[in-house]
């Protein structure tokens, strides 16, 4: 099954992390929200996300490998275009604060990742 998700991740403290050629991000503690796109298996994607063992390939995964990371949830919509990816990106942009040019190499938004101190 192909289709949209939206992570939720909890980092538990402030964190400075490396991410790749993005370099040095200061992440506060509390909420992020990222957004992907699988266009063949969507759960075993999901399973990749939520494991801390695994080759580095996207930004995401400086983040879900992070010792400071509790908690990986999901949200998924099964059978979204990839385009709808980055309207689900635009409708987080509305509510919470991005983190510039993460997970977004190949598209135009701002982000595909956002923080949310609170929820
Ligand atoms: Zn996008």
């Amino acid at each position: 099954m192909k289709g949209v998700y939206i992570l939720k991740i909890i980092l538990k403290k402030n964190q400075e992390i490396i991410i790749g050629k993005l370099g040095k991000i200061n992440f506060k503690k509390g909420n992020y929200y990222y957004v992907g796109s699988s266009q063949n298996n969507i759960d075993k994607r999901i399973q990749r996300h939520k494991r801390k063992e695994k080759k580095i390939h996207w930004h995401i995964d400086y983040l879900t490998t992070n010792a400071q990371v509790e908690k990986i949830t999901a949200k998924k919509f099964i059978n979204y275009l990839k385009e709808k990816e980055c309207l689900e990106a635009k409708k987080l942009l509305k509510k919470y604060e991005p983190i510039k040019k993460f997970g977004c190499s190949d598209c135009k938004c701002i982000s595909h990742l956002f923080f949310s101190k609170n929820t």
